[in-house]
C-alpha cells in the first residue's frame, strides 16, 4: 500500500478488514484503522499482502 506514514514507511500491512481497516504500519509497529470508503479511495495501489 503506497501511503507513506510520518515515520518514512510506505509499507503497511492490512491487520484487519470489516466494516473499518486496519493497516499497520511496518517501520514503526502503529496502526492506523481507516474506514472502508476512505481506504478504497485512497488506495488505488496494492503492494502485495
Ligand atoms: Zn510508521
Amino acid at each position: 500500500m503506497k501511503k507513506q506514514h510520518p515515520c518514512g514507511s510506505n509499507e503497511w500491512e492490512i491487520v484487519r478488514i470489516g466494516a473499518d481497516i486496519k493497516i499497520k504500519c511496518l517501520n514503526c509497529g502503529r496502526t492506523i484503522l481507516l474506514p472502508r470508503i476512505e481506504f478504497n479511495k485512497k488506495l488505488k495501489k496494492i503492494i502485495k499482502l
